[in-house]
């Protein structure tokens, strides 16, 4: 299966407009995805910019209105068809997704299907997009309130979850009604390729879905932000670029939608089932080799068990099996590509220098591919870079807290406010702990909670807006108000 990359029929080497493949301008440069397990060259793209974009945009404005027109069960049964599809194709898509961004096969299996389920659920919620009547003031007006679609949507995606982060803007956008034109990140347009070319076959109109990828992010995404045909701007990434955009959005009061990074803690408090912390911090922190915005990335341990857990989570993670996510029972593959190693080691480095101690891992494995050992540092301190950046990383960094109200304090001393998780028995702690934390998704005593049946989002500079769960579509929605008068 390693090449299948450069053969599957899901493939396509052109960008998707106004239901055309289009390989871009004749003379125009090409880019280049690589495989970060091997630095193997998987395929050779048109390096699509402005222009482009332009042209997606104007297909996208043309194809809106009668997509909007489409009864909702029409639009839903389009829908559950690319769900059906992408189903159907789960091995090969996965394949496509381990080529390109490196995590294990299963993993990203698990994520084609995850990606599917927003489809899916979306499929479904574009039926029940309700409307409100209100009482009138007066006996002679009657007060309504119906919602429809914002119009042109442009997203912008990274390479953490190639399929799953498209999904989770596209489904909602195109169930209520809305057109889009998406640019995937460049280190991951493939798996974006092969959704397009599944939602061709499921009957999505042209122009409704429109797919550029290119190398350029800043120049797409400013003929996104500043033409005023696009009417909303759906962004997942760094903190960094979505002030970019939120700000390129200003001139037009675009309306966006962003979910940026994270810092989440995870608390382990005395009374914990320290097992079932221990599974949980794994789940949470080594899954897709760390480069999640929800992985744990502080690890808060109350003393009274600080060092079992801390021997209990070293023991774990030094029997995980890391390399290529084709071979059968790797859990952690490489890193996605070598700035993102190298920040990884500048973060262990920098704790190391500080006092901390690595009690399994610490450091890049030699050889092909960006990999880094799984690692577990006890005696973190709140001066190292740990306590404040995103690792990105397989790093657990383990803090040591003695209250309740100590932990709240430090857990919430960061801009970011994504995911939090916390282990703890007693009901009254659980109870006032999560209403403490300022995050807008909080695991008690687990560390896995995406579900497309749940509000995924932040507060404070995580972002704005939920993806998921009947919450999701309001971010594609404009409410508006019908008075009716002289009855
Ligand atoms: P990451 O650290 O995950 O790569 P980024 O925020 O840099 O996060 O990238 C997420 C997405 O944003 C990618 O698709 C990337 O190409 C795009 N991007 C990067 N810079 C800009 C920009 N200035 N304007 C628009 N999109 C951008």
């Amino acid at each position: 299966t390693r090449h299948v990359a450069f053969s599957s029929p899901l493939l396509r080497d052109a960008g998707y407009i106004n239901g055309v493949w289009t390989p871009g301008d004749a003379a125009a440069k090409t880019f280049d995805v690589l495989n970060p397990a091997t630095g193997e060259l998987l395929a050779s793209l048109p390096d699509m910019g402005a222009a482009e974009t332009r042209a997606a945009i104007d297909a996208a404005y043309a194809a809106q209105p009668a997509w909007a027109a489409r009864p909702a069960k029409e639009r839903s049964q389009i829908l559950r068809k690319w769900f059906d599809l992408i189903v159907a194709n789960a091995d090969a898509l996965a394949a496509i997704l381990t080529a390109e961004m490196g995590k294990p096969f299963p993993e990203a299996r698990g994520e084609i299907l995850y990606a599917a389920a927003y489809i899916e659920w979306y499929a479904e919620e574009a039926k029940r997009i309700y409307g409100e009547t209100i009482p009138a003031p007066s006996q002679d007006k009657r007060m309504i309130v119906i919602k429809q679609p914002v119009g042109v949507v442009g997203t912008i995606t990274p390479w953490n979850f190639p399929a799953a982060m498209i999904a989770r803007k596209i489904a909602p956008a195109l169930a209520v009604g809305c057109t889009v034109v998406s640019k995937p990140a460049e280190q991951t347009p493939l798996t974006a390729i092969a959704l397009a070319v599944l939602a061709e076959q499921a009957g999505i109109p042209a122009g409704v879905f429109n797919l550029i990828v290119g190398l350029d992010g800043p120049a797409i995404g400013r003929e996104l932000c500043g033409n005023d045909k696009v009417r909303k701007i759906s962004f997942t990434g760094s903190t960094e670029v979505g002030r970019i955009l939120m700000r390129q959005c200003a001139d037009q009061i675009k309306k966006v939608s962003l979910e940026l990074g994270g810092n989440a803690p995870f608390i382990v408090f005395d009374d914990a089932d320290l097992d079932a912390a221990v599974e949980g911090a794994i789940a949470s922190k080594y899954r897709n080799a760390g480069q999640t915005c929800v992985c744990a990335n502080r690890l808060y341990i109350q003393s009274g068990v600080y060092d079992a857990f801390a021997a209990k989570l070293a023991a774990k993670v030094a029997d995980m099996s890391v390399g290529d996510g084709f071979r059968p029972g790797v859990e952690i593959g490489p890193l996605i590509d070598e700035q993102g190693l190298a920040k990884v080691e500048d973060h262990v480095g920098d704790a190391v220098a500080k006092g901390a101690k690595i009690l399994t891992g610490g450091k890049r494995i030699d050889g092909a591919g960006t990999f880094f050992a799984p690692t577990v540092l006890t005696g973190v301190t709140r001066d190292m870079t740990v306590a404040r950046e995103e690792t990105f990383g397989p790093v657990a960094p383990l803090f040591r807290f003695e209250t309740a109200e100590d932990v709240i304090t430090q857990a919430n001393d960061t801009e970011f406010g994504l995911a939090a998780y916390f282990y703890a028995g007693d009901l009254k702690k659980v109870w006032r702990v999560a209403e403490a934390l300022e995050y807008g998704m909080v695991g008690i005593n687990t560390g896995l909670m995406s579900s497309e049946m749940a509000p995924f989002g932040g507060i404070k500079q995580s972002g704005l807006g939920r993806e998921g769960s009947r919450h999701g579509a309001d971010d594609y929605l404009e409410m508006k108000y019908l008075c009716i008068g002289g009855l």
